[in-house]
């Protein structure tokens, strides 16, 4: 166990939540509004009065650990693409130097941080491999083979379950490439799918919003309402054969889901399962272990601070 402060920064499209981090518990939280065109410059600012309360320096912070959307070399620490940041070919980690006068900084994809924290702080690293996608506004997910973060070795931006691959034909995903499960099975895609159906939900939940969203819908859905459940079951069906896909492809032990709806619960996973029975050869439902995440909204912040202090251990060159 490193004895020291490490700051775990999880940088969105509007805020970035950061956390100080000692001996493994967070001592004290910050949510920073995004400041276009200064956005790290401006989490600099807002973290020094954070450091003082807690009676620290700079220096006293170990390692950096921060968590970018979009495309990242986390090698190189650039960012290649973030479209809500306006960031291209950004050189995140230099910047965080220059600003921080601290070396030891590492970047990692949003997707993959929470992959991280839900295989090192959900399940305890209890088995080496692990499948997580998350539904959010978009569709990521992260893979876990022999206990470590797959990346690939040729893009070195592997795991993008949300693209490509046909599983839909209902609605073209934001991409451009056809069928992506994201169109469909994201929280978007379902609340897309709920607000098609709206005059039976403002009715049903007595309603007058314009817009229904996934947690309108949470007790109707725990009293297994039928048409709740039937939105559901074709929103998730293209994330189900996906999940079928990749189990064949790859025989997971663990298949993890995260992001908003999983506040849905044990149900979800129900949904899930059953159509996975049209999709799954019967030897790989057998064993079929599917989770809800645990970690709710740290699962980014827990991955960001243990993937750094690996690679602070390891004295990863970057
Ligand atoms: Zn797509």
């Amino acid at each position: 166990m490193i004895s020291s402060y490490a700051l775990a920064i999880d940088l969105g499209g509007t805020t970035a939540k950061c956390a100080l981090i000692y001996n493994e518990k967070i001592i004290d939280r910050i949510i920073i509004k995004t400041k276009k065109n200064e956005i790290l410059e401006n989490i600099y600012i807002n973290i020094l009065p954070l450091l003082e309360k807690n009676k620290l320096e700079q220096s006293d912070l170990i390692f950096i650990g921060i968590t970018i959307c979009g495309l990242i070399d986390y090698q190189k620490g650039i960012s290649i693409w973030a479209g809500n940041l306006q960031w291209n070919n950004y050189k995140v980690i230099d910047k965080l130097r220059e600003l921080f006068k601290i070396e030891n900084i590492y970047i990692l994809n949003d997707s993959k941080s929470a992959t991280y924290g839900e295989y090192v702080k959900g399940i305890n690293k209890e088995k080496s491999s692990m499948l997580l996608y998350t539904i959010g506004t978009g569709l990521g997910g992260g893979v876990i083979l022999n206990h470590e973060l797959y990346f690939g070795n040729n893009t070195r931006l592997a795991s993008e379950p949300g693209h490509s691959g046909g599983f839909q034909n209902k609605y073209q995903c934001n991409c451009n490439l056809l069928g992506c499960i994201e169109g469909l099975s994201s929280a978007t895609g379902i609340e897309r799918e709920l607000n098609n159906n709206y005059a039976y939900f403002s009715k049903r939940l007595n309603t007058q919003k314009d817009w229904i969203e996934i947690k309108d819908i949470y007790n109707l859905f725990q009293i297994n309402d039928k048409k709740t459940i039937n939105i559901l079951k074709s929103s998730l069906t293209p994330l189900a054969k996906h999940i079928a896909v990749s189990l064949h492809l790859m025989d997971f032990e663990i298949i993890v889901i995260g992001g908003g709806p999983s506040a849905l619960g044990k149900n979800l996973i129900t949904i899930i399962k059953d159509i996975l029975k049209d999709y799954l050869l019967p030897s790989f439902y057998k064993k079929l272990d599917l989770r809800i995440a645990k970690l709710g909204n740290d699962a980014g912040i827990w991955g960001r601070y243990y993937w750094s202090k690996e690679k602070f251990k390891n004295d990863y060159p970057i």
